[in-house]
This record gives structure tokens, C-alpha cells and sequence, in this order.
């Protein structure tokens, strides 16, 4: 397939361009664009037939249900409705404090929602993204987009336009070039299903934000491994993702014992002959000299910084080769969770406590 590369001013997408665009969606086809979370690869979603094009260009499992892009109230309700007075408080209120923005909630479908965008739940996720160049394109298109990440499934999902040329050209009709994403992980996902709002995955905003909308907020908790649950409430939960090409050890402890570890750990690895790369606070760097790669999430207290940054260094780890990537934990102090949430999934869960 001939993918086309189409370059967008992200603060002032060209009209002509945008229509194109959005007709490529409306009549069908796939076009990667970049949103304020990560780019994503869309596709009409009341089409099932298009739909289902996402996941065979990303190769995503199939059980794994896709966020509906909106770019208005009036699209989200044509997706989707409540089903209680109490579920329609809470999604206007939050819709009012975090829309636009990187917050995806799940209310219950509606029947014009095909199957494939939601793999089978009676729920959908909806989102309405604050990025200029996505609003236009939900705009142009006259439908709401489903979209997933637009990477190839078990990726680090991309956070700059190069990121999914790599992943996605010669899969798609349309790759938008909108520059590169300012929160760099992906929207939290809220479940407005049950009595109190539960976050599924965290993201940008975190659950305290959200507590202090709804008076209250619960969460899954994400630190199970691989196969530990079988059904997971978000589906997408139980698959390894993120990852790069190099196995992942992600270190939890004080500050000084993890540098301590990871150097030790470095000169192990080193000694068998193989390729390390050290993820690291900006204040830590200077401490894996010895690294073959050494990336900054950025300061230590930024979790901001550290979620932009995580998935375009997870990708450079990958074209500089390294077999084994040492990773310092962050915490999960607001942002942080988000970080850490995809920190682990990337290592496949792999942690190991620093030794003092
Ligand atoms: P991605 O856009 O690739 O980050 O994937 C979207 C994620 O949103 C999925 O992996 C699910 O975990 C979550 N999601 C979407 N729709 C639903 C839903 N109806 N119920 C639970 N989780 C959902
Ligand atoms: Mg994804």
C-alpha cells in the first residue's frame, strides 16, 4: 500500500489539507494523527469494515476495544448514553473540568457503535482530544474516529511522527506529520460504569484529579503480571506492550541504592559482552558512564517530563542496538503512575528491588 505523508502546521492546520484528510477517513480508509497523548491511527468508527483495518495494520489482538475520538458533545452521545442520571452528572462534570484533553471515559454503547470498535462490550471509551490537527480531522470526517495508538501492536507508542512512519508506512492511506506530542503517554481511561468513577489505566490525569470532580475515585491496580489475571476490566491491560526490541529491568528502591545496583548491574552485563542502555533521572546520568546508551527522562520530581520523554527513548534504546535495558523506577506519585504503569509493561513486569 502507498501511504502518503502529509505535513500539517500543527497550530495552524491548513483547511484544504485537514478536508482531505478527513474525506480519506470518511470514505474509509486509515490516517495516523497526532493527538495531545500519542499519535493514533483512525478509522471511521461507525464503519466495522474500516474498523477492523486498524487491527490488521497493527497487527492488535482482537479483543482489544478502540477509543472513540469526538471532537463535540453531540458526536460523543451519538457513540454513546448513560444509563443512569448518576453516570450523565459524572461525565459532564468531568467532560467539563478535563475536555478537550487526555481523559477517555466508558459509558455504555450505542447500537450504531459496531462490535468491532468496542471487541464485543456493551461499554465504549470516549475521548475528545484538546490537539488542534485531531480536532479538524474529527471535524472534517462528519463521524466520530476510532483510534488506537498508532504503532505496531507491542510497541512503544509514538510520540513523534517519525515514530509512526517507521512503524506504519505502507499499512496506511494517510500518515499527518503534526509534530510531536506534548503529554507522550496515553489518556487515562475512567470507568463511569459502576457506583464511583475507576480508573483503568492512568494517564495524564491522575486519580486524585478525578477524585476531587467526583468526591471520589477507585483504581485497578496495574502491578499484576503477565497471565496473573485472566480478565482484566480494560482488555488491553493484559497484553505486554510498549516494549522496545531489548529485554527491560525496571529498579525500585532509594535513589542511591538503584544508581548503586544499575552500575553494579552494568559492569555484569558488560563483562558477558553484551550491548547496556540506562534509563535515568537527568540527576543520575552522570553515575552509568560505563553504559553503552544513557537516556534522561528529565528531572527527578517532573513526571511531566519523565511522561514525554518515555516512549521516543524506549524507541532510540532500540536503533542504538542495546541488549538489555536498566531502567530506574520513578515512583508513582501523580503523572508518575502513569509512567510507571507503562515502565512495567514495557519490562513485562520485570522489577527487581535495589540492593543497598
Ligand atoms: P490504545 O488506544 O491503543 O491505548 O488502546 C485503548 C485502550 O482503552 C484499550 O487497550 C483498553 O484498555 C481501553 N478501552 C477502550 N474501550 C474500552 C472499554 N469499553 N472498556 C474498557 N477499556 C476500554
Ligand atoms: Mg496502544
Amino acid at each position: 500500500m502507498k501511504t502518503e505523508i502529509v505535513k500539517i502546521d500543527p497550530a495552524r492546520p491548513e483547511p484544504e489539507k485537514m478536508e482531505y484528510c478527513g474525506a480519506v477517513i470518511r470514505y474509509g480508509g486509515l490516517v495516523a494523527f497526532p493527538t495531545e497523548t500519542v499519535y493514533g491511527l483512525g478509522a471511521n468508527a461507525f464503519d466495522a469494515k474500516s474498523v477492523g483495518n486498524i487491527f490488521e495494520a497493527k497487527g492488535r489482538p482482537g479483543d482489544n476495544p478502540l477509543i472513540v475520538h469526538v471532537a463535540n458533545y453531540e458526536t460523543a452521545l451519538r457513540a454513546g448514553r448513560f444509563s443512569s442520571e448518576h453516570q450523565q452528572e459524572l461525565f459532564y462534570a468531568l467532560g467539563a473540568r478535563f475536555w478537550p484533553g487526555p481523559l477517555t471515559m466508558i459509558i455504555h454503547r450505542k447500537d450504531i457503535v459496531p462490535y468491532r470498535v468496542t471487541c464485543g462490550l456493551e461499554t465504549v471509551g470516549i475521548r475528545m482530544p484538546a490537539n488542534k490537527v485531531a480536532r479538524e480531522l474529527i471535524l472534517r470526517a462528519g463521524v466520530p474516529i476510532a483510534a488506537p495508538s498508532a504503532n505496531l501492536s507491542g510497541r512503544p507508542s509514538p510520540t513523534r511522527a517519525s515514530h509512526v512512519i517507521e512503524d506504519m508506512k505502507g499499512r496506511v492511506d494517510v500518515i499527518i506529520d503534526g509534530g510531536d506530542c506534548e503529554v507522550g503517554v496515553e489518556s487515562t481511561v475512567v470507568d463511569l460504569c459502576g457506583t464511583e468513577p475507576v480508573v483503568l489505566r492512568p494517564g495524564f490525569v491522575t486519580k486524585e484529579d478525578i477524585a476531587r470532580v467526583a468526591g471520589q475515585c477507585g483504581e485497578f491496580d496495574w502491578r499484576f503480571n503477565e497471565g496473573a489475571v485472566d480478565r482484566p476490566p480494560s482488555p488491553g491491560m493484559k497484553y505486554r506492550h510498549y516494549a522496545p526490541g531489548a529485554e527491560m529491568i525496571l529498579y525500585e528502591g532509594n535513589a542511591d541504592d538503584v544508581a548503586g545496583t544499575i552500575r553494579h548491574r552494568i559492569s555484569e552485563e558488560k563483562s558477558l559482552g553484551k550491548r547496556v542502555g540506562v534509563l535515568a533521572t537527568q540527576e543520575h546520568i552522570c553515575y552509568y558512564k560505563d553504559a553503552d546508551a544513557v537516556l534522561s527522562l528529565g528531572p527527578a520530581k517532573d513526571g511531566a517530563e519523565h511522561a514525554r520523554a518515555l516512549f521516543d527513548s524506549l524507541r532510540q534504546f532500540d536503533a542504538r542496538g542495546v541488549d538489555v535495558i536498566f531502567a530506574e523506577s520513578t515512583g508513582c506519585e501523580g503523572v508518575d503512575d502513569a509512567v510507571m504503569n507503562r515502565m512495567f509493561r514495557a519490562a513485562g513486569g520485570k522489577t527487581e528491588k535495589a540492593f543497598g
